[in-house]
């Protein structure tokens, strides 16, 4: 069987599949990201919670995770004038969140993956045809050459921008409904002081809630942040009118005075680094026959404000082997059998993934905010 896409569900299910006895082809469009190099992906830190890490347990994978994680007790609210303040996640110490390096997590699952004898991964290899009668897909290499391959049934896992997805659809009476978000996203660093501690509260999600934009970070174990600065597209103060240095060095000083002495390499990064867009995506079926089936943001792509999508997304893979073993005889079924367990779930999780984007950006209108706004002009 083949499983299109070799990120984080995608490397996932291939060890599980493996470990059930499936001899498993994982079809990756980049190159190999543990080769490093500018296709090694994107760099974003992500929060893992509780339903991830139930399946990286059923995967036996979770003390190694672990193990690259950092702790966050809570998050740290930033307001204009410096100022902050901590709200834990809950009065229970267990009760915390851990932030883990995208890359390094994929890395980790394409290792073990690798290691499964019964997994082969084909990177440089991106899904441009399927042939759903013949069950063959097709594939274009890195020196674009054209090669085509059989496969008993087939997982896509491609992502938000599913090629697998649209192959599925093609020809049936099937739904997609995508939303673009009118802000998009540029990530920087903040860098550990010069004794490797860390510039601001290690433990601790950071948010700079403004009314114009917002600033997430996770930290990383060497003592440095992820930040990711959600913007506008358009409009005064957007990413389309901070272009030039001095109108990066501007945003800065008119919405987050506090972090520019803290990023030394800002105008350097803002220039190297790209502006990503967010869509939400509702598909239907997620699945056709007994040959194709659909995980992670292929099926569901949220905006990512709630933290939930690569947790949702593992949860998909726990859910899928559950409902294979309930329907050994039928995969049909079992693929008809996932999609309704787990699309109430991945609705609610879209709807609760918007809202949380308006409950951080209210979090300016709080009246411990609103005390602090001098210095937030807009
Ligand atoms: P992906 O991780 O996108 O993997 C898809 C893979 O398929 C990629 O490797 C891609 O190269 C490959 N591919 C694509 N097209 C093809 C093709 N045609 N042929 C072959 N291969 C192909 N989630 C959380 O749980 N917590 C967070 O804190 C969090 N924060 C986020 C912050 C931001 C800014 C963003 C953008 C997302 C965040 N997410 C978070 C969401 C999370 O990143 C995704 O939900 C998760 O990566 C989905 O995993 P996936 O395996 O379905 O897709």
């Amino acid at each position: 069987m083949a499983v299109v896409g070799g990120g984080l569900a995608g490397a996932l299910l291939a060890l599980r599949l493996a470990a059930q006895g499936h001899g498993v082809d994982v079809y990756e469009r980049r190159s190999d990201p543990r080769l490093g190099g500018a296709d090694s992906g994107r760099s974003i830190n992500l929060g893992l919670s509780k339903r991830g890490i139930h399946a990286l347990t059923e995967a036996g994978l979770i003390g190694e995770v672990m193990a690259m994680t950092v702790t966050m007790a809570g998050r740290v609210i930033h307001a204009p004038d410096g100022s902050t303040r901590f709200q834990p996640y809950g009065k229970d110490r267990g009760e915390v969140l851990h932030s883990i390096d995208r890359n390094e997590l994929n890395q980790l699952l394409l290792d073990r993956a690798e290691a499964h004898p019964q997994v082969r991964l084909h990177f440089g290899h991106r899904l441009v045809g399927a042939d759903k009668a013949r069950r063959t897909l097709e594939f274009e290499t890195r020196d674009g050459a054209r090669v085509q391959a059989q496969a008993a049934w087939v997982v896509g896992a491609d992502g938000a921008f599913s090629r697998a997805r649209r192959e599925l659809q093609r020809g049936e009476r099937a739904d997609y409904h995508q939303e673009y978000l009118e802000w998009g996203y540029k990530e920087l660093t903040l860098k550990p002081l010069a004794d490797g501690r860390s510039a601001i509260e290690l433990e601790a999600l950071h948010v700079w809630p403004r009314s114009h934009g917002l600033f997430v970070s996770h930290p990383n174990r060497d003592g440095s942040h992820t930040l990711t600065l959600f913007l506008p597209f358009e409009g005064p103060d957007s990413f389309a009118t901070t272009r030039s240095e001095d109108e990066v060095r501007a945003l800065f000083a008119k919405y987050f005075p506090d972090l520019v002495p803290l990023l030394p390499q800002l105008v350097e990064e803002w220039m190297a680094h790209p502006v990503g867009a967010l869509i939400t995506t509702r598909t239907a079926p997620w699945s056709r026959s007994d040959w194709m089936v659909l995980v992670g943001d292929a099926c569901h792509a949220v905006y990512p404000f709630y933290g939930q999508g690569m947790n949702s997304a593992f949860e998909d893979c726990s859910a899928l082997m559950a409902a294979l073993a309930r329907h050994p005889q039928d995969r049909a079924a079992a693929f008809a059998d996932y999609e309704r367990s787990r699309r109430p779930h991945t609705d609610t999780l879209a709807e609760l993934s918007k809202a949380n984007f308006v409950e951080l950006r209210q979090k300016v209108q709080s009246p411990w905010f609103l005390a602090r706004k001098r210095l937030d002009v807009a």
